[in-house]
């Protein structure tokens, strides 16, 4: 059932329609940022198609295609080169996907699926190919592809997924019906996490704001070290507005630009910008469920009681234009220097 899925209601009413009128289109590309489930909804229509005992249009998610459709985590390629060439097949047989190998999707592949989606379907109602990261068919695979786009049988259906939808040949994007995904709001994100997972109240909370959008990143961060992480960036708000500590601004950055920390950087980033946001927000009196960081109410609370509302307000703006001069090529560690001391003087 679509409802199963997290956020994308429009895109639930298309996809619902489309089987009501038994139109679903021999080639979908479902276009949108990473991580907010395309693949998980191509899924759910190959087995609405294939369901045996259907929920009015929708799968029952119980019968046997159902099932194996779910399970489908499609493994991981083999090492040898003849098998990395290929389709991969879910645990249902009219089911597979194509991927891209060292980024590209290769030509043997489109010809494959065009081998495979003449054939009729081998147990269910309809043969459903999955092509991930399209945008990275080559010219030779797209002219591969544009074949099976060209007369597709009807009981086979391609759904391309990608995020650079732009990237496609116009004659491939002109032969399919784009169905554009958008990411999730925070609330479809918490309620998701409260109700299919085992998340308590506070971290789905957490989680819906740090994903930005993405429910995969909200399956995928590891707490303890976002937690970790935070703890570092709360030192610098407090060091900026309760001790007035230039030394340890000046650790602090030190240990964001060490070489240990790369990726975290930019993390670390949007995690004070989260926490001056609440002491903002708490400062101008805002009811605390616009706070972020809800788990650490008391501390931003100590924060607030010693600050002028003006400050986080700056600060915030402070933060937005270091984060545009990173895209120029600077030096970090002394445009982080600059950022602190210019906030801990900014009243
Ligand atoms: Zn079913």
């Amino acid at each position: 059932m679509f409802d199963t899925l997290a956020g994308n209601q429009r895109v639930k009413e298309i996809l619902r329609r489309m089987l009501k009128e038994r139109r679903v289109p021999g080639a979908l590309l479902f276009a949108g940022e990473g991580g907010i489930g395309k693949k998980l909804f191509a899924l759910e229509l190959a087995k609405a198609l294939n369901c045996r005992t259907p929920k009015g249009v929708e799968a029952c998610d119980r019968c046997p295609a159902c099932v194996r459709i779910s399970r489908s985590s499609f493994p991981e390629y083999s090492d040898d080169k003849e098998n990395r060439e290929k389709i991969v097949w879910s645990e249902h047989p009219d089911v597979a996907l194509a991927r891209p190998y060292n980024r590209v999707l290769r030509i043997h592949l489109m010809r494959e699926i065009e081998r495979e989606a003449n054939s009729r379907p081998f147990e269910g109602k309809a043969r459903i190919f999955i092509i991930e990261e399209a945008n990275k068919l080559n010219d030779a695979s797209s002219n591969a592809l544009l074949k099976t786009l060209e007369e597709p049988p009807k009981t086979s259906h391609l759904i391309m997924i990608t995020a650079r939808a732009a990237s496609l040949l116009p004659t491939i994007r002109s032969r399919c019906q784009t169905i554009r995904f958008s990411p999730l709001l925070p609330a479809e994100i918490e309620a998701h996490l409260l109700s299919r997972k085992q998340v308590s109240p506070a971290d789905a909370r957490l989680l819906a704001y740090i994903a930005r959008g993405s429910i995969g990143r909200a399956l995928v961060t590891d707490l303890e070290s976002y937690r970790h992480q935070r703890e570092a960036m709360m030192e610098v708000v407090t060091a900026l507005s309760l001790t007035n500590d230039r030394a340890r601004l000046l650790r602090a950055s030190e240990e964001m630009n060490d070489a240990k920390h790369k990726d975290e950087y930019e993390p670390r980033l949007d995690l004070l910008a989260t926490l001056i946001h609440d002491v903002w927000v708490l400062s101008l009196g805002a009811p605390d469920e616009q706070i972020i960081n809800q788990d650490m109410r008391p501390q931003i609370s100590k924060i607030v009681s010693g600050i002028d509302s003006h400050r986080p307000a700056r600060w915030l703006s402070q933060l937005e234009q270091h984060r545009r001069g990173l895209d120029v090529n600077i030096n970090r560690k002394i445009a982080t220097d600059s950022l602190f001391l210019t906030m801990a003087e900014t009243w």
